[in-house]
């Protein structure tokens, strides 16, 4: 049992503190996925409070919007929910650090967004602020799903920066991943007589032999380079110790560049194991970093210049889907997310939001 501080969580949140103070505040709102519901009415009550912003709401997801009149729009997204809490509310600074939940994934982020979004009344690009619920739970609930199925108009932009930790390192685009069983047929028989039997096991040979002589490609897609691979990760077989087994299943997980779409990844799957029967059961599209965009351009050069392929799937994907270039960049030190010490600089909450703003006002 832990007892509740005196002092209760706040009840509203104040965008004229600095990013780290910010984080703070949004840090001892606790908003474990499914429970975002108090924070998002801080974050949309905050919001409605500026003239400039349109705001909607859709369910705890709140999105708010500029109409500058600006011929590029950008999008910021973060998600407002955390892991569980592991005693590590509420928050505390020490130095330079801030510890608690959710410091690094994605408090930070969501301060330098709310940040922005209360403080640039003129921007050099129209601004989209997307702070959304449920990111760290199954893909069904997240709320930029919900989002974009329910309303993707509110998501339409040029360019999307998800304020994910990593780093203050630009992430761009993400692989896509295809999951598939590879099925081996054979005889059953006794194990004592076994040419009487096509051992099934024994198939999965071939099929492993693929996997070992598979050269994954490396591509290079808008400077960043992307290494593919294709291996086993599973593999079931047997019916009993003296029985020649008729079926072998191998499971093949084929992590893939953003160049190829998903049918595309399928159907290399299923030419790579030619001859055999392969059944497709899980897949997901990677997305394009679109650092070829004029918009991307200008924020790579204020964001230092440097990129990394981003490897696992993220959120940018939806954006992708949408046809909206999307990026990582973010405050947080991406090892640091999901742990019990959770912290973030505070100094790196100022420089992300330095940079972004330079990125976003430059020319003004
Ligand atoms: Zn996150």
């Amino acid at each position: 049992m832990s007892s509740q501080p005196a002092t209760s969580a706040p009840t509203a949140l104040d965008l004229t503190l600095d990013g780290g103070a910010l984080t703070a505040q949004l840090v001892d709102f606790p908003s474990v996925s499914g429970d975002e519901q108090a924070l998002a009415d801080a974050v949309e009550a905050a919001l409605r409070t500026l003239p400039h912003l349109t705001v909607d709401r859709y369910g705890n997801n709140v999105v708010a919007r500029t109409d500058f009149g600006r011929a590029e729009r950008v999008l910021l997204a973060g998600h407002l929910d955390t892991v569980p809490i592991a005693d590590n509310l509420p928050s505390r600074v020490e130095g330079d650090l801030l510890w608690g939940c959710g410091t690094t994934d994605m408090k930070s982020g969501v301060a330098v967004q709310l940040r922005l979004a209360a403080t640039l009344t003129d921007a050099n690009r129209d601004l989209t602020f997307v702070f959304y619920d449920c990111e760290e739970i199954d893909a069904a609930r997240n709320g930029l799903g919900h989002l974009a199925a329910q309303h993707p108009d509110w998501l339409a932009a040029d360019f999307a920066v998800l304020l994910e930790p990593s780093g203050a390192m630009v992430e761009g685009g993400c692989q896509g991943t295809v999951r598939a069983k590879v099925t081996l047929t054979g005889t059953r028989a006794h194990a004592a007589r076994s040419w009487l039997g096509d051992n099934a096991i024994h198939q999965a040979a071939v099929v492993l032999g693929r996997l070992a002589d598979y050269q994954p490609r490396r591509v290079e897609i808008d400077g960043l380079e992307y290494r593919e691979g294709l291996n086993a990760v599973r593999i079931e077989g047997g019916v009993a110790g003296n029985v020649i087994p008729d079926e072998c299943v191998v499971t093949v997980n084929f992590r893939y560049a953003p160049d190829r779409s998903e049918a595309e990844a399928a159907a290399h799957v299923r030419e790579v194991f030619q001859g055999f029967q392969v059944e497709v059961t899980d897949s997901a599209p990677g997305a394009l970093p679109g650092l070829a965009q004029p918009a991307a351009q200008a924020f790579l050069a204020a964001t230092g210049g440097s990129a990394r392929a981003k490897y696992g799937w993220t959120d940018v994907a939806r954006f992708s889907a949408l046809g909206v270039p999307a990026v990582n960049y973010g405050p947080g030190d991406p090892n640091l997310a999901h742990k019990r010490d959770e912290h973030c600089s505070l100094s790196a909450i100022a420089e992300c939001e330095r940079r972004l703003r330079d990125w976003l006002t430059a020319g003004r």
